[in-house]
């Protein structure tokens, strides 16, 4: 249901918990963020209120310059601490977040199942993760595409990976997705109110794209990888 990611030089947790709390508003059974310190990602979740997922957390944040959060509102699977995101695959490589449902999940589960891989809950959204485990072969950005060519469905997806520090990468179809465009910097949220305490310059991403975001840069392209160049929308009322 929400969505918020952050690359820069800044502790990720501080971002994502405050950017989730201004996406409250929407509504969601359950909390999670991932945050990466070059080395380990650490994933906390919890169903329930944020306040839930903050007392789990107690008072030392995980520490990490990136990271993704989330607030779900439970279309596959019950509202639980498993089934909350961020999800990842077997190897711990990889982590999502999502928005929206995935169609073809059920058809997709089977087949990675039969590869061998476990899965930790009952959502659609996990499938993704493992998908992604799946079509690595070396390249990030190459196995987002293959995935993205091969699910179905609505959604706004951020991933992030053990092996490529540094770099975050989301698209989106039929649900909102914005990028949050600050100095050495970058954030993303699938709503505004999330990143204005933070910038006012936003890309808004368009249905089909995908974009890969750094602390210096943010590249949008199709899902071919074909570049587009966005306009900065620049946010001029206040959350
Ligand atoms: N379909 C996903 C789930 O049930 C995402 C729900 C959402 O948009 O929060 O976990």
């Amino acid at each position: 249901c929400g969505i918020v990611g952050y690359v820069g030089p800044k502790q990720a947790a501080d971002f994502l918990l405050e950017g989730m709390s201004k996406l409250e508003y929407r509504g969601y059974d359950s909390a999670g963020i991932a945050v990466f310190d070059g080395q380990t990602i650490a994933v906390q979740k919890s169903v329930g209120r944020l306040n839930n997922l903050e007392m789990k957390l107690g008072s030392s944040l995980p520490k990490g310059n990136m990271g993704i959060g989330h607030t779900r509102w439970a279309t596959h699977g019950r509202p639980s601490d498993l089934n909350s995101h961020p999800h990842t695959d077997c190897s711990g490589d990889f982590v999502i977040v999502h928005n929206g449902i995935i169609e073809n999940y059920l058809h997709l589960k089977e087949d990675l199942i039969a590869k061998g891989h476990v899965f930790a809950s009952e959502t659609d959204t996990e499938v993704v993760a493992h998908l992604l485990e799946e079509c690595y072969q070396g390249d990030f950005e190459a196995a987002v595409k293959k995935v993205l060519t091969i699910i179905e469905g609505s959604y706004a997806l951020v991933f992030m990976s053990k092996h490529d520090p540094g770099k975050i990468i989301c698209s989106k179809q039929d649900n909102p997705l914005v990028i949050g465009l600050g100095e050495g910097e970058n954030f993303i949220a699938s709503d505004i109110p999330a990143i204005i305490n933070y910038t006012r310059k936003t890309y808004i991403l368009s249905d089909g794209e995908m974009a890969i975001v750094t602390p210096e840069s943010v590249w949008v392209m199709n899902r071919q990888g074909v570049p587009v160049s966005k306009k900065v929308f620049e946010v001029n009322w206040d959350a």
